[in-house]
């Protein structure tokens, strides 16, 4: 276990830094934007700052007019970022570099399963996550060639019992034994695209980032990435995961539920970058009323205590509210 690298928050020796980290596989909703809010306003009101990573690393759903709305949308609410943006797409060698070292200490194994038995072998509940039953762990050195011959294999990484415990700023705190929560997870995947769980560890150690602010539906990913931090010797990072804002019924808020896309917040109902930001302040309780606020005005006055053990947020169109 590598503990000499812990974040400590209250360590003002070492600036916060945390991160806006967008998929260009569609224009940023307001999910996102809501842990962007949060993200930033974190490391602000501790005296730091935010990078921009550009998650383009799936390279069938990334495209360049999502990665131009991206800049566009965050540059029209007044975002700031340090240094240049990073594009995952761009980062190959360096988690070329960290599968490497993994397979050094013999924990990749190849796994040839489709998504087919993955599903005949569980079917997982709606909400609960995918364990994989360790079915490609043990095959032989024979086994793996034969079934080379047919199929490029994902690569999976051997996780044990331990215990993880992620100490969420919002969340509390959270035990994990990945053997149960995810079992043996996927590094590197069949068309040879690095996972998400790998690289987002290597960029957020590359660019320094210490504050990870995203949204809950990411926590159950954060024991799988502290187990490959300690690993890879990366230093841990503090974990702040926001509520997720859910429809009326309850559910996520997706492409049907057009009040909460930013077109219709913009073009339809016509409102202001401060207008939009005070609306979700004031929806998620940063805020007492629904007020025209900026960024630097919302680091200056917002509380984030609401989100504290608070895991979702109804989404009502604004509209109905003004
Ligand atoms: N790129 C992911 C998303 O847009 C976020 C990943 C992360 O914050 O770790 O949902």
């Amino acid at each position: 276990m590598v503990s000499t690298n812990v974040h400590n928050p209250n360590d003002l020796s070492q600036p916060v830094v945390g991160r806006f980290a967008p998929s260009p596989s569609g224009r940023i909703h307001v999910g996102n934007l809501f842990s962007f809010m949060v993200a930033y306003i974190r490391a602000h009101q501790k005296g730091g700052s935010c990078v921009l990573r550009i998650e383009d690393l799936d390279p069938d759903r990334s495209k360049q007019c999502h990665i131009d709305q991206i800049f566009r949308d965050l540059d029209w609410f007044g975002f700031e970022w340090s240094g240049e943006a990073v594009y995952q797409s761009e980062r190959t060698e360096a988690y070329q570099e960290a599968f490497d070292a993994l397979d050094s200490m013999d924990l990749l194994y190849p796994c040839f399963c489709t998504r087919a038995d993955l599903h005949a072998a569980q079917a997982p509940h709606p909400g609960e996550e995918f364990v994989y039953q360790g079915t490609c762990r043990h095959l032989s050195h024979d086994e793996q060639a034969e079934k080379a011959r047919v199929r490029n294999p994902a690569y999976r990484i051997c996780v044990t019992n331990d215990e993880i415990v992620i100490d969420d700023a919002f969340q509390g705190e959270h035990h994990y034994n990945l053997q149960g929560s995810s079992g043996d997870f996927i590094v590197r995947r069949c068309d040879k695209t690095f996972a998400y769980q790998l690289a987002v560890v290597v960029d957020d150690a590359y660019q320094q980032v210490n504050d990870v602010c995203r949204g809950i539906d990411l926590l159950s990913s954060a024991p799988r990435q502290r187990y490959l931090q300690e690993l890879l010797g990366l230093p841990e990072v503090t974990y702040a995961h926001v509520p997720l804002f859910l429809d009326e019924e309850g559910r996520r808020l997706s492409k049907r539920n057009n009040d909460a896309t930013l077109s219709y917040l913009i073009d339809s109902l016509g409102l202001t970058a401060c207008q939009i930001l005070g609306y979700i302040a004031y929806c998620s309780g940063m805020i007492d009323s629904w007020e025209s606020v900026s960024l630097s005005e919302l680091i200056q006055f917002a509380s984030l205590d609401a989100l504290t053990n608070t895991t979702s947020i109804v989404w009502k169109d604004p509209s109905s509210v003004k």
